[in-house]
Order: structure tokens, then sequence, then C-alpha cells
């Protein structure tokens, strides 16, 4: 493509999923500028807990889940919180996210998650092994599901069938005593745990630095505190991106601003079913006695992540709408958590508090496709808890969908119309 020739495309939203988008738009000859209302990288990919992993194929909406929440919703120390307000957004949301938990849809989700998780993995290993992506602290050591009950330890046998039966993806069991030879850092007491060693890892805010490098060094622009607010569309067709610092020409506009979406209603024309879903974390040195292995230690709902530099403890998830406190007590049910396994749970200093909006959709599948009333206009949204693991794979379907390239996998099931 000579330059005269080039697509200009505006990507709006400077996280994991844009600076991917255009990586891969800049790849087939595209003119990218990205812009963001903040900081490039400082949303919900800054201090996430580092998981790519290919195992969370099952979406939240499942058979069961609503009562499961419900019966959360009024305990105290509860990982999942619904803060009641008057949002009808929420309110259409937490329907649909219903409709949606019975086992036809979670299987359709899971197929869709699953490509999507695949084809990032791979995209990752080779971005990062290959030198495109540097110091991000990736291994691939694979991943925990720690389990302190033997009941549900058991109970989780059912899950590991269901996936090797419909996605062919097994994870290996170990009782306690070979638990805790190969993770010398968990205290005695646990059931056992389930290793998926498709997993790996590594630490978000280096990923997002060397996507900035990586980014700069391909010759896009990357304009901070550039705040998106709406198009000069004549028929349909957008010709100039508005921002908060003056209007961006454009041939395509990427849509890539994770929860904010459904703010961006008006101007999108489309109401999305996306809802912030808010965790936390918190980040220490790294203990002395460091887990070696990422862990999820599922009855607590907590994830701990050993890296190279660091060592975090996240996840929660409260639905509050675009609340921006940073909650101490969400904070120490983490930490609470994390000393009921780990010998050494805390490293000091404590180097980070955080929280972040996941970009939740109802249906666990994220919104990648075309905006039905523009014809140049392409989202990109809607990651939900997986936007790290996905977010390779998607920035790749976007170019290709834009550039007219076959697809390398099937776009229907992310479509924004579905
Ligand atoms: C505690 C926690 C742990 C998690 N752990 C994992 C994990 O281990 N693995 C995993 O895969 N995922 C994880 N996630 C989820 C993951 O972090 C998100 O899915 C992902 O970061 C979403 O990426 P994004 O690019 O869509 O959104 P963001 O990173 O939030 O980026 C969106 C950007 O759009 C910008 N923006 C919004 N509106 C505008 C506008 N009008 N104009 C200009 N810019 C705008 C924002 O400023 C922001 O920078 C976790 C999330 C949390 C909270």
């Amino acid at each position: 493509m000579s330059d005269a020739n080039k697509r200009s495309v505006v990507v709006v939203g400077g996280g994991v999923v844009g600076a991917a988008c255009a990586y891969y738009l800049v790849k087939e000859g595209c003119n990218v500028t990205v812009i963001d209302q903040g900081k490039f990288g400082a949303g919900c990919s800054h201090a996430n807990c580092g998981y790519v992993s290919p195992s969370h194929i099952l979406p939240l909406c499942k058979p069961g889940a609503v009562a499961n929440a419900l019966k959360t919703l009024f305990k105290k120390n509860s990982p999942f919180k619904l803060r009641f307000q008057f949002d009808p957004r929420m309110w259409l949301w937490l329907m649909d996210f219903a409709r949606h938990c019975n086992t036809a849809d979670m299987l359709r989700a899971g197929f869709a998650r699953q490509a999507l998780l695949d084809s990032s993995k791979a995209a990752y290993r080779e971005l990062i092994l290959g030198g495109v992506l540097n110091e991000t602290e990736w291994e691939e050591k694979g991943l925990l599901f720690v389990f302190k009950t033997q009941q549900h330890f058991d109970h989780y046998a059912e899950t590991d069938r269901l996936l090797r039966e419909q996605y062919g993806l097994g994870a290996k069991p170990y009782n306690e005593q070979e638990l805790l030879a190969l993770e010398p850092a968990l205290k005695p007491g646990v059931a056992g745990a389930w290793l998926y060693e498709c997993d790996a890892h590594l630490r978000p805010d280096k990923l997002m630095t060397a996507w900035e490098q990586r980014l700069q060094t391909e010759g896009i622009v990357i304009r901070e505190q550039c705040r998106f607010e709406g198009f000069d569309s004549p028929r349909g067709k957008v010709a100039t991106v508005r921002t908060s610092t003056g209007p961006i020409p454009a041939d395509q506009v990427v849509v890539a601003t994770g929860a904010w979406t459904p703010l961006l209603k008006d101007q999108l024309q489309r109401s999305l079913p996306i809802q912030p879903g808010k965790g936390y974390s918190i980040t220490m040195k790294r203990p002395g006695q460091c887990p070696t292995y990422p862990m999820i230690f599922e009855e607590h709902r907590v994830a701990i992540t050993p890296m190279q530099s660091c060592y975090r403890i996240g996840s929660t998830m409260e639905f509050a709408g675009y609340d921006t406190t940073l909650r101490e007590d969400r904070l120490t049910l983490l930490t609470e958590g994390a000393k009921l396994y780990l010998k050494d749970p805390f490293g000091e200093p404590v180097l980070e508090k955080w929280w972040g909006w996941r970009p939740m959709s109802s249906d666990g599948v994220p919104f990648i496709g075309a905006l039905p009333a523009f014809s140049n206009v392409w989202v990109a949204a809607g990651h939900s808890m997986l936007g790290l693991s996905m977010g390779a794979g998607t920035g790749k379907l976007i170019s290709e969908l834009i550039t007219g390239r076959t697809p390398h996998i099937d776009p229907a099931p992310y479509r924004v119309d579905r």
C-alpha cells in the first residue's frame, strides 16, 4: 500500500484490546492513531491478575448462577457484591445475564471464548517469544485451581468432564499430598487442586509498557488525555472523529473503550449490554516463601499471581455502577482469603492497591465487529474477566475484518447485533 492509499484508522481506547488492534492494523499497512481519555494502559489492563488463561472457557452465566449469586448477596464478606442503586442499565443487564444462564447458551459462549482464547495464547507466544513485546515477565507454568474442601474438589470433576467432552480441555488432579509437593508455599489442610498446564501469566503493566513501545516503534501516534466525543458522519460514514483535543480524520474507527463503552450509547447509536464489574488487586514485594504457581482459591474466589518482580492477590466482583472508591474492606477480603491457604501470604512493602472495571458482557462473549449504524466503525469491547487473555486474538480479528482478509476464526459469535 502506498502512503497515500493507506487507510487511516483511529483506535479509541488504549487498553490491552485497543493496543492489539492498533498493532495488527499497522502490520496490515494502516496509518493508526490511538487515543485515550487518560493514560495509555491505565484502565482495567493495568493491574489485573495477569493470567493468559485458555482454561477459562466457561462464562459466568451458567445454570444455577443466579441462585448462587442471590445466596451470597446478603453475606457481609461475599466476593460477589451487588450495590443496590437506581440504574435501569444495570437491571436490564442483570435480566439479560439471567436469560443466558442455561446450558445451551453457556456451551455456545464457551465455544466462542475458546476460539479467541486459543488464538490469543498463540499470538502472545509469537509476539513475546519473537521479541515483538519485551520484558513482560511471561511464564508458562499453568494455573492451579485449589480447593479447601473435598466436596468442592470432587465436584469440580464434573466441570473437568464437561470441558474434556465438549472442548477437549483436561486438567490434572492433585490430591493434598501431591499438591503440597508441587507447591510447598501452600499450607497443609487443602483438599487438592486441578492444574491447567495450558495457562500462562505475565505482568500486565509491563505488557502495556511493551505495547506502548512497540506501537511507537511502528510509527503509531498515541494521544493521551484525548477523549472521544463523537463522529462527523455524513450518510452513516464517519469522516472525522471528534475529540476533546480537536478533530481527527479517519477512514475507519475501532471503539475499544472497555467498561466505558455503554456510556457512548448516543455516539455509537447502540446500547451494548456491558456493565462495569469492579475488581481489586493488591501488589506487594514477593514474600519469603513465594508461590511458584499462579493459583485460584476457588471457594474464596481469590487469585494469586507470583510475578518475577512482584506478587499480586486479586479478584472480587462488585456491580456498583461507575463507582470509583477504593474500598479497603474488599482488599481485606483478598488478604484474609490468601491467609487461609498460604504459609507466607504477604510480602512487604505493599507496592500498589488498585481497582479496575471489567467490561462485563451479559452473555460472557465480547463484542467484536461492525457497528450497524455506520459503514466504517468497529467495536472491540466487553471482554469481561478475560480481556488480557483474549486481547491479542481480538486485535488480529479486527484487523482482518477491516482489511477484508479471511478471518482466522469465525467472527459470527462476536457480532455486535447478535
Ligand atoms: C481484579 C481484576 C483481575 C483481572 N484479571 C484478569 C486476568 O488475569 N486475565 C485476563 O485476561 N483478564 C483479567 N481481568 C480483566 C481484564 O483486565 C479486562 O478484561 C481488560 O483489561 C479489558 O481491556 P480493555 O482494553 O477492553 O479495557 P481497558 O483496559 O479498561 O481500556 C479501555 C480504555 O478506554 C479508554 N476510554 C474509555 N472511554 C474513552 C473515551 N470516551 N475516549 C477515549 N478513551 C476512552 C479508557 O481510558 C481506557 O484506558 C481482570 C480484571 C480485574 C478488575
